[in-house]
């Protein structure tokens, strides 16, 4: 037998710590998946796992979030037995180590990111009749915001090399509405801030970084979030930072953190947006406040951030080493200044070109069988129906002429071909968890993928 294949006694020692029932119904507390730190056996002629022969990879992936009862539970069951469970000093304790984590002079925590945004527009002065310009290549997040205020958002199709917002499609979209920019470092992969913020410069536009991907991502070695007015992030259970959910807005500009404090509690006084006493409420607020014990958990996340995010980059940079070598696999570029990217997706472009035509979804499903997870990614969020909802709603008929909520007229002039493109035929996504396993996990994905690339004309056949 080869040195390279297990016993089958082997086999159970090094699976036992997994278990079958752990990987059915993945436990957070009893999670231990055993990582081995070469591939196991892999054979090119063994036929696609789709059409069935053996799959390359039976494991199961690092599960997310990780929740350590040793080092995390501490702070959290003092919170709980505590009964101080509304804000208090651990979220501003949350808060102060969140700034000094991105470098900025100040942080807010609030309830989502979403929400972040929201709060970072409306005390930016982003409101009913502005246009804001965002990319078409994001999660609704980005965007609902945006009308959420009133404002109108504007569609700037992506450079599919990088998959962030192009710059050199920015000036053709603004108009003498425009009011703001935000660019979303999706992905986790870093936008191209240094253009971004001399166009916003130029044409005297507020620019709010979407952050809420790129948790420790970095140009120039200064993290994302502190390039613009603000930054805003997203602490929901899927991202590098899970705290189930909740977000936060970076900025050193003091009066506007004061203001963000003053509206996520009421618009009642803080700081530089006071009144004088007794005044009472002053500006117009909301509720956006989050607890003690999400900040807690937070807390406890962020002890390991920095590694995973080194563990991410790694991994990240090794496995695409090895498929871009694969005809039709063309994986994400960053930009020359990026020093650090954060990785909450690891994305390549598929090319059905390379793979004798075989179609995007059935190389997806081919991925999967090989015990791969992927995705195909973001739809096209630039002509969705929530857009003719808002269009249609009595605030904006009462904000904008007739001519510009004609449904039909909007997406016309928000159409964005490199986003279509991305979205509807090339696009192919693996998950910032998969990214916390071993050099020989990375093997096995690429492995899979020239497994499909060998294979590709059988697969022609699959329906
Ligand atoms: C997750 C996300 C948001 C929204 O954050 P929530 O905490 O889920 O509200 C906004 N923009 C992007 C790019 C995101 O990925």
């Amino acid at each position: 037998m080869p040195s390279n294949h297990f016993s089958r006694r082997e086999f159970l020692k090094r699976n036992s710590l997994t278990g079958l029932g752990v990987v059915l119904t993945p436990s957070l507390v009893a999670k231990t998946v055993e990582h081995t730190t070469t591939a196991p056996p892999f054979s090119l002629a063994e036929p696609p796992a789709l059409m069935g022969g053996k799959p390359v990879r039976t494991k199961a992936w690092p599960t997310w979030p990780i929740w350590k009862p040793e080092t995390d539970e501490k702070q959290l069951l003092e919170v709980i037995r505590s009964g101080v469970w509304s804000r208090a000093a651990v979220v501003t304790e949350f808060e102060a180590k969140w700034a000094e984590t991105v470098g900025a002079k100040r942080s807010l925590a609030v309830v989502n990111g979403t929400n972040a945004l929201i709060t970072a527009l409306m005390q930016l002065d982003i409101r009913g009749g502005d246009e804001v310009l965002v990319p078409p290549y994001t999660f609704i997040g980005t965007v609902a915001p945006v009308i959420a205020t009133g404002a109108m958002p504007v569609f700037v199709d992506v450079d599919p090399e990088t998959f962030q917002m192009d710059p050199a499609k920015i000036e053709a979209k603004i108009t003498p509405r425009t009011k703001a920019i935000i660019p979303v470092h999706i992905l986790g992969l870093p936008a191209n801030m240094p253009s971004i913020l001399a166009i916003a410069k130029k044409h005297n536009l507020v620019v709010i970084e979407d952050a809420c991907q790129a948790h420790m991502a970095e140009i120039n070695r200064q993290k994302v979030g502190t390039f613009g007015d603000a930054g805003c992030f997203s602490f929901q259970n899927s991202k590098n930072l899970a705290i189930g959910e909740a977000g936060a807005i970076v900025s050193n500009n003091d009066l506007f953190m004061d203001k963000c404090f003053s509206y996520h509690n009421y618009g009642n006084p803080f700081g530089m947006a006071s009144g004088v006493i007794g005044a009472g409420t002053i500006i117009q607020g909301n509720k956006q406040r989050i607890t003690e014990y999400q900040a807690a958990i937070g807390l406890a996340q962020l002890k390991r951030l920095d590694a995973e995010t080194t563990l991410r980059n790694e991994n990240a940079a090794y496995l695409k080493a090895k498929i871009e070598k694969i005809p039709g696999i063309v994986p994400y570029k960053l930009y020359g200044n990026v020093t650090r990217a954060a990785f909450h997706l690891f994305p390549f472009r598929y090319k059905k070109e390379g793979f004798k035509g075989l179609s995007r979804d059935t190389f997806l499903k081919a991925l999967s069988a090989e015990g791969i997870p992927c995705s195909k990614g973001y739809a096209t969020l630039n002509n969705m129906p929530y857009l003719n909802d808002a269009f249609q709603s009595k605030n904006f008929r009462q904000l904008y002429p007739k001519a510009q909520l004609d449904f039909k007229n909007y997406v016309e002039r928000n159409h964005c071909p490199q986003n279509d493109r991305l979205c509807n035929e090339e696009a192919v996504w693996f998950t910032q968890n998969m990214l916390l396993g071993t050099k020989a996990d990375m093997d096995e994905i690429a492995n899979a993928i020239e497994k499909i690339y060998t294979h590709a004309d059988k697969l022609l056949s699959v329906k």
